[in-house]
């Protein structure tokens, strides 16, 4: 029986495990249930499991014949604090929490993924580390689990990452050689000033017209300081002042992110930031404080490894069905901190069209559990191309 076949076999079965984390989300840190039942399973299938890798992390060994490579396959765990608006049977049973980034078909396919390649080890040389990883939604759980020694208790020389993605046909690929999503920074902004009555503006020094100034002079950044072939995004989402009428408020608060594909162009929007915000206070008067911190990088795929998965998607489900052309996103993913001490390769797995509010982080999504099979049998194809190449 093939591995597409022996996957649609348990098609229902793992339906069934999908819409009950569906039902079960978990934020960043909290996944206990989730990895509960990751780690049972494994257990129940005979696979080597080590629980509270990166506090709630979840990491299965399976061991094919002795000798070999070895390789990481990762999936997310976590949920996010959205209110459901799906009223189906498997809707989240969580006020405030929800699984509407698909990471609870992540973790689905890779337990599918684990009960064939378990059924398979005799038939291969070298190991595959099975990745259940916590808090991908902006709490870094890859660096908490590299932290906790992931790459030195389970040794691997490339990691794997598959997120689904609205909008792309079901159970097609999208394949990046390079940047796949984009680096993702926070910055906060205080615009010192001084108060006065908003009737004798003289009297005081108006940070509210410094801090709108700085709003307009860095969207200047992107489209003045930065070769034009390098994307980048720098948008201010918070603008906090005053609380009247009649007053000059004597500070202003702002905020936003950074988005970019190197960190080459991070370190100058940053610098240029600084710049700015220096600029903008010597012109006004007013006192400006930047706080700069960097998050999650952007996720650069190895060239070799991405051909790979090229390789296996085609010969699943056809050169037709896999892209190569895509554009990378903007979001952000700490599946790069791997890829910081590892090559290895993210790839996108269509989720079908993205109607109705089925778009990532919206309260009408849902993981497509059409393609579970499909993106289970990507896993157990990849990790067994990957252990009879050569080094
Ligand atoms: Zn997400
Ligand atoms: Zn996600």
């Amino acid at each position: 029986m093939s591995v597409i076949e022996s996957l649609r076999r348990s098609h229902a079965e793992l339906v069934e495990i999908r819409r009950d984390i569906h039902a079960h989300p978990e934020l960043s840190f909290a996944e206990h249930r989730t990895a509960a039942l990751v780690a049972d399973r494994l257990e129940a299938l005979g696979i080597e499991t080590h629980r509270g890798i990166g506090r709630t992390g979840v990491v299965g060994v399976v061991r094919g014949r002795p000798g070999g490579r070895a390789v990481g396959l990762r999936a997310d765990m976590d949920a996010l604090p959205i209110q459901e608006h799906n009223t189906f049977a498997h809707r989240s049973r969580h006020a405030g929490c929800m699984h509407a980034c698909g990471h609870d078909g992540h973790t689905t396919m890779l337990l599918g993924a684990a009960e064939v390649l378990a059924a398979q080890a005799a038939d291969f040389e070298g190991t595959v580390n099975l990745v259940f990883q916590p808090a991908e939604e902006g709490d870094g759980g890859a660096q908490a689990m590299i932290d906790d020694g992931l790459f030195e208790r389970f040794p691997m020389e490339a990691i794997f990452g598959m997120h689904n993605w609205p909008g792309l046909d079901a159970g097609s690929f999208a394949v990046h050689r390079g940047p796949t999503m984009a680096s993702a920074d926070r910055f906060d902004v205080e615009v010192r000033g001084h108060g006065a009555h908003a009737a004798m503006p003289h009297l005081g020094i108006d940070p509210v017209v410094a801090a709108a100034a700085l709003v307009q002079a860095v969207q200047t950044i992107a489209s003045r300081t930065l070769d034009p072939h390098d994307p980048a995004v720098v948008s201010v989402t918070m603008f906090n002042a005053g609380e009247a009428y009649n007053v000059i408020p004597d500070r202003v608060r702002l905020s936003g992110t950074v988005r970019a594909f190197s960190a080459g162009v991070q370190d100058r929007i940053e610098a240029r930031l600084g710049e700015i915000c220096a600029g903008i206070g010597a012109a006004y008067g007013v006192e400006i404080a930047l706080d700069y911190r960097r998050g999650y990088p952007a996720t650069i795929n190895t060239v070799a490894e991405a051909d790979l998965c090229q390789a296996v998607a085609t010969t699943l489900v056809g050169a037709h069905h896999v892209a190569a052309d895509m554009r990378p996103s903007m979001g952000a993913e700490d599946f790069a901190f791997y890829l910081q001490h590892k090559p290895g390769c993210y790839v996108w797995i269509g989720n079908g069209p993205g109607e109705g509010g089925c778009t990532l982080h919206n309260p009408h999504y849902d993981f497509n559990d059409e393609i579970i099979p499909v993106g289970a049998a990507y896993w157990v194809e990849l990790a067994r191309r990957f252990l009879a190449s050569p080094h």
